[in-house]
């Protein structure tokens, strides 16, 4: 069988019995996947077609360490050969995860010296929304259970997840979302203040937020934001939580994304590039205070746990993955690249009449599309997906954003790219931009 003839078998077979994440159904029905992809390997995925194409999304914010690692194919087979899985409800522990929970209270900001592992970002945000709400009721406080979150924020589809989404479309999917979630202005302290004392300080458990918006088109917040959220935070005695789901572990070219705003959380959650994408993990960090709270005041058991909290591979793969981000310097990488990607941007935005506001921080950055650079006003439909379509042609993977009227195309590439790697995703992305301008203005 030819591989085109594997393709047309398995799109089938997609089309038939795959419901894909975030589909555009009409489109995923018609043509069935785009890509099926076969291999990965630093920077680049490989298709069934024999296509490659620079993954300037690291996939999904995640293969910070880029693909094809053998190392942590190795840590995974052995761990797997010697203890696969176990329980770490209880009193059942194992290595990995006890390492893991220990080097994390090593490089995490602060305080934050406790661990409570889960599968992903969802998990990890619901965690924290009910280990908050559950201190507030060992803390005599059971009144405190909203959770503030932000416009343009995104937080998982988990139920509670969902709820703090910020991003309206992802809450309209359902029709019945968790009580007890509202939301503020995604950069305004002074909108936070007004909606503590709205909502009444005595009944807010806490207020979440990613140190760089993601997913919500890459909002990078001024410098002194977070410095004042976390005032506003102590005068209320709010807890304050960070989605570092896609911020953590060398992203933004910090450890963290919240280490670039000199400020602690309360909580912190993580998942994507604790492993790199190599297996599923997510996790809540608590400080020491919390911790030591939660053991002390607590009577009963932590009535809250997944089957999959702590696992071993996954953990061994983790630990594996923070041995590379630090042996091969890649947070130090992310930022030194981060500005060759920003110059690169700000190259395009002079050449293309179409390209608007521009940004990074390490790692992760936004190209805005606009019909008219001087008013920024934007195209009445949103162009980014058609960029995207010239994109994939020509090799280049990355998302667009076109929530909340925006029309931005958003970067998150693998933490090991090299100059020469950006120059030919900026070269890539300023032709795609080009053929949709000459396309739009012919
Ligand atoms: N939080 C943030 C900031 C995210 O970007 C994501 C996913 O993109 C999530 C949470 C949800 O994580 P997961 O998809 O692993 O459930």
């Amino acid at each position: 069988m030819t591989n085109e003839q594997r393709y047309e078998q398995l799109a089938a077979l997609d089309k038939k019995h795959f419901l894909h994440p975030t589909t555009a159904i009409a489109q995923q029905q018609a043509s069935g996947p785009e890509f099926i992809f076969t291999k990965g390997e630093g920077v680049r995925l490989y298709d069934l077609k024999g296509r490659s194409a620079l993954d300037g999304l690291a996939s999904l914010w995640n293969v910070n360490i880029g693909h094809g690692r053998e190392e942590i194919a190795q840590v995974a087979y052995e761990q797997m050969k010697t203890l696969g899985y176990c329980s770490s409800f209880a009193s059942f522990s194992n290595e990995p995860a006890i390492k893991l929970a220990a080097k994390l209270a090593e490089i995490a900001p602060g305080n934050l010296t406790a661990t409570f592992f889960t599968s992903g970002g969802s998990e990890s945000n619901d965690t924290a929304y009910k280990l908050a709400r559950h201190y507030w009721i060992l803390k005599g406080q059971p009144a405190r259970k909203k959770i503030i979150s932000r416009s343009r924020s995104y937080h998982g589809v988990a139920m509670g997840a969902t709820s703090a989404t910020g991003l309206k479309p992802f809450r309209d999917f359902t029709n019945s979302l968790a009580p007890d979630f509202c939301y503020v202005d995604h950069f305004s302290t002074d909108a936070l203040r007004e909606k503590i004392l709205e909502e009444g300080p005595e009944n807010v458990a806490a207020f979440i937020a990613e140190p760089v918006q993601g997913a919500g088109g890459v909002h990078i917040p001024p410098a002194t934001y977070f410095k004042e959220v976390r005032r506003l935070c102590d005068e209320f005695g709010i807890l304050f939580i960070t989605d570092e789901v896609i911020t953590a572990f060398g992203r933004t070219g910090t450890y963290f994304g919240i280490d670039h705003y000199d400020v602690v959380p309360d909580m912190m959650c993580f998942a994507k590039g604790i492993t790199s994408g190599y297996a599923q993990l997510g996790g809540v960090m608590i400080s020491e205070t919390i911790h030591n709270d939660l053991m002390e005041l607590s009577k009963g058991t932590l009535l809250h746990g997944y089957t999959y909290s702590g696992h071993p591979m996954a953990c061994a793969v983790a630990l594996k993955n923070l041995e590379i981000i630090e042996r091969e310097g890649l947070i130090n990488n992310a930022r030194n690249m981060g500005d060759v990607l920003l110059s690169g941007f700000k190259d395009i935005q002079k050449k293309r009449s179409i390209v608007g506001d521009v940004r990074a921080l390490g790692l992760i950055g936004a190209v805005e599309l606009v019909k008219n650079k001087a008013t920024n006003e934007r195209f009445e439909e949103p162009i980014a997906p058609k960029v995207i379509a010239e994109a994939h042609k020509r090799g280049l993977i990355m998302r667009s954003v076109v929530f909340d009227q925006q029309d931005t195309l958003v970067f998150a590439p693998p933490l090991i790219i090299n100059e020469q790697e950006i120059q030919e995703l900026i070269t890539l992305l300023h032709d795609s931009i080009e053929a949709v301008e000459h396309a739009i203005t012919s």
